[in-house]
């Protein structure tokens, strides 16, 4: 780095050198050269005509002598010439032998009454001379001053620019030997940082004093190294805080890569797959749990939270699975531990089931005795006719209670088995009206069929008669008489919604929430006198979740109440384990 610098700054020094000298030679030499001539010719021009002057005037000494004499005093070759040009006399020549002068610019110039000079190479001594010439009567005198000395002076002039220039070349050899030194070593200062950054050393600093360009590229590097310093301690800090979180919870916790690899797993996850879980390894290699392995795949492809139930992570123990995708792909799974949850469910439901069936027997002697007395009384004891009815009107009530427990038990424990196949929408409905067409005349009300498009469901056609029983009974029972009761479908993404709909008294916002859950009633003295038992919608929740559908309600005070559940489409049909593996935790 240092040579490739040194280079760098010794090719522009040598550059501005050579601009300044070629500068300096072409210009000062050449304004100084002009200078010194100038300089010279006045004080020539001077002393031509002092020359011209005592050569008029000063009879006394022969014109050989004269110029000789003005030739020493000037330091320079002294000519006189007459108006055709020939040499009267000269300092340095015999006049006799020197050609005629009539041509020459100066010799022109001083005939015509001016003072004229020239530069140029002597033809008799072969150099250049300054020619000035002064008009005298009858010709001029000329004064040859020979330029050698001045060439040679430039020359000097020239031979010290180079020597100052060879001088500043070595000056700045040795100047960019220094400076390539000192900014290549703050250059591998911030290489050094920059490699230390990259292999994570985030508390490196360039730590450079100078303010110059580097100084700010230094301290520019420091302060973004500082920061990345402390946002990623932050970040380790709230990474190992929620990593002892996961770690202290009870629920299993798995983290899965995009690659569905594992990234991460708690302490719980760690002992229940009680061997060497390796992160960076793929899931499948940890864990076999179809559930497990189903709800994380999901979760990735589709980006939405998935549950489901898994039986095989660890012997005898159940767990539910929600896998949530992660921003960044992949998901994260938690397992929570139902095995006592489903255990104490299962006995509760047994518990039911069996009190509902022992108290079967009774009832229907209690009902079928009732029955014979009533039969047997004679009508005018209208007392005994009166307890006798109240008996009956109690005993078919606990009777319906029973049965109602009775069929949540089953379709909650999955026990009811749905014999799921494909059905027209239309037959659904048609049954529903068929079977509650009489039923609803006797009550002053009409049951019509709104819509209903082409789609072939997936349902168990008895399972779902019993739903619509449960859902017209009620619109029947709110229905104001002389109303209407209608049902209806319409087609979705997934199969199709079906709806009962009534123009009764509708229900209050704040109960739709709980209205599917049992035993919820809004009004528990109308309900029971229309011998409800709080339990119909409960049971056709959980029939419509064992279809893998969805149900829900939607009604206002005074306006009715549609109550509606969706079927999957027959394509869509799910194997009737996997409908029971997926509800019955519910
Ligand atoms: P119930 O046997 O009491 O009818 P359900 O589970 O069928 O029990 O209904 C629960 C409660 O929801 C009812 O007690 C009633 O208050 C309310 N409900 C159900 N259907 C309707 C409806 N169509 N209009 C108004 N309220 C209704």
């Amino acid at each position: 780095m240092r040579s490739r610098v040194f280079a760098k700054l010794l090719v522009a020094f040598l550059l501005v050198i050579a601009a300044t000298t070629v500068t300096l030679d072409l210009t000062l030499r050449r304004d100084w050269e002009n200078s010194l001539l100038h300089e010279i010719t006045g004080s020539l021009t001077q002393k031509t005509r002092l020359f011209a002057a005592r050569v008029q005037h000063d009879k006394s000494v022969p014109l050989a002598q004269l110029v000789k004499e003005e030739a020493g005093s000037a330091e320079a070759r002294a000519t006189v010439i007459d108006a055709s040009g020939k040499v009267l006399a000269d300092s340095d020549a015999n006049p006799q032998t020197m050609e005629n002068h009539a041509t020459r610019p100066e010799f022109i110039a001083a005939l015509h009454g001016q003072t004229g000079s020239n530069v140029r190479t002597s033809h008799t001594l072969g150099i250049d001379f300054l020619y000035v010439a002064a008009p005298i009567p009858g010709g001029a005198v000329r004064l040859a001053y020979p330029l050698a000395s001045v060439q040679e002076a430039m020359a000097q002039v020239q031979k010290r620019v180079l020597w100052a220039s060879l001088l500043a070349v070595l000056v700045a050899t040795v100047l960019a030997g220094v400076m390539a030194h000192s900014i290549a070593r703050r250059l591998r200062r911030v290489v050094l940082f920059a490699e230390q950054i990259a292999a994570g050393n985030l508390s490196a600093r360039v730590a450079e004093s100078s303010t110059d360009e580097i100084g700010k590229v230094a301290s520019a590097l420091d302060h973004t190294a500082r920061q990345w310093e402390e946002s990623f301690t932050a970040l380790e800090r709230s990474r190992s805080e929620l990593e002892t979180l996961l770690n202290s919870i009870q629920d299993a916790v798995v983290a899965v890569a995009a690659d569905r690899r594992l990234q991460w797993v708690n302490g719980t996850m760690l002992r229940l797959l009680g061997r060497n879980v390796r992160v960076g390894s793929p899931l499948t290699d940890a864990v076999r749990d179809p559930g497990v392995l189903r709800a994380i795949e999901e979760s990735i492809s589709s980006h939405q939270v998935r549950s489901a139930r898994a039986v095989s992570l660890f012997p005898g123990r159940t767990f539910s699975v929600t896998a949530a995708p992660m921003p960044g792909g992949g998901a994260v799974a938690v397992l929570h531990d139902i095995t006592e949850i489903e255990r104490i469910e299962k006995t509760r439901r047994d518990f039911i089931a069996n009190v509902s069936h022992e108290l079967r027997t009774p009832l229907t002697s209690v009902q079928g005795y009732t029955e014979t007395l009533l039969d047997t009384v004679s009508p005018s004891d209208s007392r005994v006719r009166e307890f006798l009815e109240i008996i009956r009107k109690n005993s078919d009530r606990m009777a319906r209670l029973t049965n109602d427990l009775l069929t949540l038990a089953r379709v909650e424990s999955g026990e009811q088995k749905m014999e799921v196949q494909p059905v027209q929408a239309r037959a659904l409905l048609e049954d529903a009206i068929t079977n509650f067409r009489d039923l609803a005349q006797g009550m002053n009300l009409g049951v019509q069929l709104e819509e209903c498009p082409p789609v072939i469901v997936a349902a168990d056609r008895h399972a779902i008669q019993q739903v619509f029983s449960n859902l017209l009974e009620n619109a029947m029972k709110y229905a104001h008489s002389g109303s209407q009761v209608s049902v209806g479908a319409r087609e979705t993404a997934g199969g199709a919604e079906f709806y009962v709909r009534d123009f009764g008294p509708g229900i209050a916002s704040e109960h739709l929430p709980r209205i599917f859950e049992r035993f919820y009633r809004v009004d528990k003295a109308r309900s029971k006198e229309t011998g409800g038992t709080g339990l119909g919608l409960a049971i056709v929740k959980h029939i419509i979740l064992n279809h893998g559908g969805k149900v829900r309600v939607e009604s206002q005070l005074n306006h009715g109440s549609t109550f509606f559940f969706t079927l999957p489409g027959s394509a869509d049909e799910l194997p009737l384990e996997e409908i029971h593996d997926k509800f019955t935790v519910s």
